[in-house]
């Protein structure tokens, strides 16, 4: 299940060069390009999900492997003890750019407040 336009799909294809950090059968965990900390992964499905309210409806299990692969790869960061941001922009009103569900790990720095 891919869509041929999605830029994430690309980069599970290997199409795009990506910094890969962890993958499964399912999903794909990879440096974010531009990032906002001093750790940023992204953690996507392998399959084209449009956001979080589409995955969690379709494949609940799924949903649950991308949270528990986050926290893994929190881990693994050294971010356990300092602690850690999940983000998953959903939709126009968060600023969502990328149309293939992803989750934001981030951590490395105090991140300050959430929303402004
Ligand atoms: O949540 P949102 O959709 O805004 O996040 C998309 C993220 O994907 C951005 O943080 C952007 O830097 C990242 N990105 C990337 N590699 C690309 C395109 C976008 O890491 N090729």
């Amino acid at each position: 299940m891919t869509d041929t336009d999605c830029i994430f799909c690309k980069i599970v294809a290997g199409d795009i060069p990506s910094t890969k950090v962890l993958e499964t059968e399912r999903v794909l965990a990879f440096r974010d390009l531009y990032p906002k900390a001093p750790t940023h992964i992204l953690v996507v499905p392998k399959d084209h999900y449009a956001d979080t309210a589409a995955i969690a409806a379709a494949d609940p299990q799924l949903t649950g492997e991308l949270l528990n692969t986050a926290a893994e790869i929190a881990a693994a960061e050294g971010l356990a003890e300092s602690g850690w941001r999940l983000i998953a922009n959903t939709g126009p009103d968060s600023g969502q750019e990328v149309g293939h569900v992803h989750f934001h790990v981030l951590g490395g720095k105090p991140l300050g407040p959430m929303v402004s």
